[in-house]
């Protein structure tokens, strides 16, 4: 099944300064994050996140509008008037961003690779090392074959691919689903919490970190209940992208029988 949580409003800023030189940014503004990254010497890649499937029309001035007036003003003051200026030039690119479980087909004589196979949000910019991983992991199964022509055998021995693939593609996909709602603003005290704790924190457990955080120096009731509530947020963004990914593949690879497949009989 294919998602598509959000839009990206692409634009290119001219001469200016990153306020961290050829590093990516990631602004985590309201409604949901803006992404800049160096693509030239002189260029800067801007990606405006628009939550939901549909964005303000280009044709009529409404996007221009948009930009200028809810997503300028949070903008590091660095990038501001290249910012705008590039609204001026008007050269703005919508695209959705789509988000789709990985399903295998086991089809004699194709296998699906790429984004045509699996989809993650773009925020984290994992699609092409997914793509790749996978390329390496197919590479591996199909060295020791020396006959690629019977179709049917290959087919049922590169089962293992959909298994073998889980580690890389899981956790890129678990990371880039998780942190697009993590990083996406919410009325809601406990996911605003989660935010600031994993700004705060990205390397280790956010929530339990987190909890952490709210816990000390005193646990008031108050404090506790957030924690919990902050727990229970967490489970809501992450329990349903490691269904769609396979809980036994994720976690348990070695109980899945296609892991063991051998390589078809001379
Ligand atoms: C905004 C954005 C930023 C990203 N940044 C990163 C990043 O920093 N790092 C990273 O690893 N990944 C990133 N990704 C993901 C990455 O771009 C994709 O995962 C990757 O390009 C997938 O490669 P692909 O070959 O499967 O598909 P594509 O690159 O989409 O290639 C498919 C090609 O097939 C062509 N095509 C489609 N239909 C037909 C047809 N009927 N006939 C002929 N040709 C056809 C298309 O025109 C296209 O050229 C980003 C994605 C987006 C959207």
């Amino acid at each position: 099944m294919v998602d598509v949580p959000s839009c990206f409003v692409g634009l290119v800023l001219e001469d200016c300064q990153l306020p961290y030189a050829n590093h990516g940014h990631v602004i985590l503004a309201d409604p949901s994050p803006i992404l800049f990254y160096p693509i030239s010497s002189t260029e800067v890649r801007c990606l405006v996140d628009v939550p939901g499937q549909k964005v303000p029309t280009i044709s009529n001035g409404e996007m221009a509008k948009y930009l200028k007036t809810t997503v300028a003003p949070q903008v590091p003051p660095e990038l501001f008037d290249a910012f705008i200026s590039s609204i001026e030039r008007g050269n703005i690119r919508t695209m959705p961003n789509r988000s789709m479980p990985a399903a295998p087909h086991p089809t004699p004589g194709a296998l699906l690779m790429g984004d045509a196979f699996n989809m993650r949000h773009p925020l984290t910019g994992g699609g092409m090392t997914v793509a790749f991983s996978d390329i390496v992991v197919l590479r591996n199964l199909l060295k020791p074959l020396p006959d690629l022509n019977d179709a049917h055998t290959l087919c049922k021995y590169l089962e293992s691919f959909y298994t073998l693939r889980k580690p890389v593609a899981s956790t890129i996909n678990t990371l880039a689903g998780a942190l697009y709602k993590v990083f996406s603003a919410s009325p809601d005290r406990a996911r605003n919490e989660m935010r600031r704790a994993c700004f705060d924190y990205l390397s280790l457990g956010v929530a339990i970190f987190g909890v952490g955080r709210l816990l000390l120096p005193f646990p008031s009731p108050k404090r506790m209940w957030i924690g919990a509530r902050l727990i229970s947020s967490a489970s809501e963004i992450i329990f349903p992208i490691i269904k769609a990914e396979g809980v036994r593949q994720m976690f348990f690879p070695a109980t899945v029988p296609a892991y063991y497949r051998a390589p078809p009989a001379k």
